[in-house]
């Protein structure tokens, strides 16, 4: 990626602009096009290539126009030296599980981390594979050091972490795993690069749904792995060739135009949950907010000290009220949709209920159920009193 025109020497918002964009050769646009093409023209004698290379232009799964341009804009905002897209966060997240560990081998992991990766490392690999892991509240940092075992190859933590907001300090266990000889991944997603820099910080490998933030729009699915080349190299070829889980170019598109507007909505989700937060944790009937930039959450001082921009959109919190009041207050809501996903444009809320099998990994406060809440960017005035109409229609308020 020697030849990039847009590199670190530029701003946050100029790389999103102009990375990966230039001016197609053939019809002279100043946006490159999409290539919807599953193969490439081959060369005068293909009998020496070797089918399982990744990057070459060959076979969309091995590597494509679109993705490469994708890789190159979120690897340079990143600050990462190189990147795999891949069809779905969960795709980037089991390309690193299944690329850099075999049978013996141990991981730690966040206790409050992704559903995927939560059952790939209590089920599958340690059933399947004889891949041992650890949960361990990654908040806690003497935890983290008295789970290390001569087989830890890997930490791997989400920050803040989903759907708890659970900040782990991401400098400090990058010293743990690299005294260990393990890597560290991060999952970036509910931070995106634009208010955390996890390989600046001393993380191995980042992982982004790119279905989150970075696309931004809802309309596409996405996922990237982001670090050193020689392992994002091992990646591409293990995981994206021989596991398959290669991105259309059409949606490597949309989020690379998406991903432009990037560092702009970010700035409107952080402003935006922050005026959220302080009015919830203002409400007699709202039991507990979780949100990262609030002065009253013990895990400030982490997150500050790592969030460079601001602490995002998402925010969970709870109602002291019955179980039903919970789906009653939500079915009020007229701005506000209930629907899975977050980082979309409008702002997104689930109930997760105390059912959710991994209660037990959460703090007392999420046991009666609680809502996982994406802000949006609408006008904050108008989120605000959303909640308040609802709340007043289910007599909370
Ligand atoms: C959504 C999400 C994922 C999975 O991404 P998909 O694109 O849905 O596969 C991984 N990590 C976090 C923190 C997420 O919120």
């Amino acid at each position: 990626m020697s030849d990039i025109k847009f590199g670190k020497q530029y701003g946050f918002s100029t790389r999103a602009v102009h990375t990966g964009n230039d001016i197609d050769s053939e019809s002279g646009a100043i946006r490159r096009p999409i290539i919807m093409a599953n193969s490439y023209a081959l060369p005068y004698d293909p009998t020496d290539l070797n089918w399982s290379e990744a990057g070459k232009s060959l076979y969309t799964r091995n590597g494509g126009a679109n993705q490469g341009y994708l890789q190159e804009k979120l690897a340079i905002l990143s600050e990462a030296e190189d990147c795999v897209v891949l069809a779905t966060g969960v795709a980037a997240l089991s390309s690193i599980l299944f690329t850099l560990l075999k049978s013996g081998d141990h991981v730690i992991c966040s206790n409050v981390s992704y559903i995927a990766v939560y059952r790939l490392l209590t089920e599958h690999l340690p059933n399947k594979y004889g891949i041992e892991a650890t949960l361990v509240d990654t908040s806690d940092l003497e935890a983290v050091r008295a789970a290390i075992r001569p087989n830890t190859k890997l930490i791997h933590i989400e920050t803040p972490g989903n759907p708890t907001l659970n900040i782990s300090d991401i400098d400090e266990i990058a010293n743990i795993a690299h005294e260990n000889d393990a890597l560290l991944s991060v999952d970036n997603t509910f931070a995106s690069p634009y208010n955390q820099l996890p390989i600046s910080l001393g993380a191995d490998l980042v992982v982004e749904s790119l279905t989150k933030y970075i696309n931004g729009h809802g309309d596409a699915m996405g996922g990237a792995v982001l670090g050193p080349k020689a392992i994002i190299d091992e990646i591409k070829a293990e995981a994206m060739v021989n596991l398959g889980g290669a991105i259309s170019p059409f949606n490597a598109w949309l989020i690379m135009r998406g991903a432009v507007t990037l560092p702009l909505r970010m700035k409107q989700h952080n402003e935006n949950a922050l005026k959220v937060a302080k009015y919830l944790e203002s409400l007699p009937c709202v039991s507990f907010v979780a949100y990262p930039g609030l002065e009253s959450n013990p895990q400030y001082k982490v997150a500050k000290k790592q969030m460079i921009n601001g602490f995002s959109g998402m925010i969970s919190f709870g109602l002291n009220t019955d179980f039903d009041t919970h789906n009653a207050f939500v079915s009020n809501l007229k701005v506000i949709t209930s629907a899975v996903s977050l980082g979309h444009d409008e702002s997104l809320i689930v109930f997760l209920g105390p059912k959710d099998e991994r209660q037990y990994l959460y703090p007392d406060e999420f046991n009666n159920g609680f809502f996982r809440f994406s802000v949006g960017l609408e006008d904050a005035e108008d989120i605000i009193e959303d909640i308040r109409q609802a709340l007043t229609k289910v007599k909370l308020l």
